[in-house]
């Protein structure tokens, strides 16, 4: 008889979804996905909710393979010596294996009033409220984006192009872009009407309902500040005893193996494989989501683990609708002296959005035969065998 093993994925973001689906090829698997909401959220068109150009929320239902099980609720607590998990609804849940998910949240403010004060995009929720705050102000009234990395850019642009006065105040504007690309990127900024505000000078050091204050003393009136400076993390993993690093993602080795525990793997912007971060980014999550499983097939099957292998191709960013910037990277995400700017930079941006969105569909409906068909086939197929249990694969292969 089959001995069927229970995986349970703790995050329905690019990484858990990924992962979920991944873990369907062997047919002796179960899968259980863990998320709050029944619906899947596109974080990376999240700031679209502010200009009202796209809905960034999906149905489960089509991202997801029929034998994954979603569970709508929130992991309080993990445990890992029972292997059990503690569920918000009050229920509990065991597994074999668990895949960390859980993804990242804006980041908290740490200056004075900010709590209060500012409102943030990074998740829908935020967003949303971020929206009907919006429909308070008057196109007159300053508005002022904190923060110069990328969630702050593409922010700062949609509401610029929405009509509303905008400042982006940062100690640097795109600082891991090619000096090329950052001019280019500074001279779009204010074409878009954005008044820039960047150098050590310019860091927010506190916020109030009216004005931000930076770092030189000299105070910006802001009728509404967004802080969009960075991401945080969950503190589940920390909150149940597993090692993590000084942000909070779950410390793995090189096969994304938690060093605590040969049970639980982590995927996505939660995790910190081998103490080397790697830039919190979807683009690493849907590569990370199906390594994370295909290590939990690995050790169930008797496979030795992989090492991670993690490619960054670019860097791009939406500013505005009709805009947008693509920088080259190299494999190591440092930019290399290639950009797309203008309409073929938002043109590619639109490219990437979608093709992700389909990605997770393709991965839903034939896990694993894009990887199959780019790298090994035969560790593809040997994942997937399981004893004695109808096997659901491809039938080319
Ligand atoms: C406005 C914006 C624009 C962005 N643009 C880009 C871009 O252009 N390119 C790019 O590469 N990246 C971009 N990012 C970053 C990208 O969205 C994240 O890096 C990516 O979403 C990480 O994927 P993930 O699967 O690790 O986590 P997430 O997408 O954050 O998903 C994690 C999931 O876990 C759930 N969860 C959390 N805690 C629990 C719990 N305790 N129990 C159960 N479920 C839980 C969450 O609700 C969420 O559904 C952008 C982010 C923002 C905010």
């Amino acid at each position: 008889m089959t001995t069927r093993r229970n995986v349970v994925v703790i995050g329905g973001g690019y990484a858990g979804v990924m992962a979920a689906n991944r873990l369907t090829r062997r047919a002796d698997v179960d899968v259980v996905l863990v998320n709050p909401r029944a619906q899947f959220v596109e974080r990376i068109r999240l700031h679209q909710l502010l200009s009202q150009t796209y809905s960034p929320s999906h149905d489960f239902a089509e991202l997801l393979a029929e034998r994954v099980h979603l569970l709508v609720d929130s992991v309080t607590r993990i445990h890992p010596d029972e292997r059990r998990l503690e569920l918000a609804s009050g229920g509990e849940l065991g597994y074999d294996y668990l895949v960390y998910a859980a993804g990242s949240t804006s980041a908290g403010a740490q200056v004075p009033g900010a709590a209060e004060h500012a409102q943030q995009v990074g998740s829908l929720e935020e967003a949303q409220r971020l929206e009907a705050a919006l429909h308070l102000l008057s196109t007159d009234d300053p508005i002022t984006v904190v923060g110069g990395g990328p969630t702050a850019i593409e922010t700062a642009a949609e509401l610029a192009e929405r009509g509303h006065r905008v400042t982006l105040a940062a100690e640097a504007l795109g600082a891991t872009l090619h000096p090329r690309a950052r001019r280019w990127l500074a001279r779009r900024m204010r074409r878009l009407g954005v008044h820039l505000l960047v150098g050590p000078g310019s860091r927010v050091t506190a916020v109030t309902a009216q004005e931000v204050t930076l770092a030189d003393g000299q105070p910006v009136r802001s009728a509404l500040t967004v802080w969009a400076a960075g991401f945080g993390l969950p503190d589940l993993a920390a909150r149940s005893g597993l090692s993590t690093d000084a942000m909070g993602r779950l410390r793995t080795d090189e096969t994304l193996t938690s060093i605590d525990s040969p049970h639980i793997v982590a995927a996505g912007d939660a995790a910190a494989p081998s103490g080397l971060p790697l830039r919190m980014s979807c683009q690493a999550a849907v590569q990370l989501g199906p390594q994370a499983a295909e290590t939990v097939l690995g050790q169930i099957s008797g496979e030795p683990p992989r090492p991670i292998g993690v490619a960054f191709v670019a860097l791009c960013l939406s500013l505005g609708r009709r805009a947008g910037l693509l920088q080259v990277t190299r494999r190591n995400d440092a930019a290399l002296p290639v950009h797309v700017p203008g309409r073929g930079g938002a043109l590619v941006k639109e490219l990437i959005c979608s093709g992700t969105l389909a990605q997770l569909r393709f991965e839903a409906r034939h896990p694993g035969r894009l990887d199959g068909w780019m790298s090994d086939p035969g560790r593809t197929r040997r994942l997937a065998v399981s004893s004695g249990a109808t096997q659901e694969m491809d039938p080319e292969r």
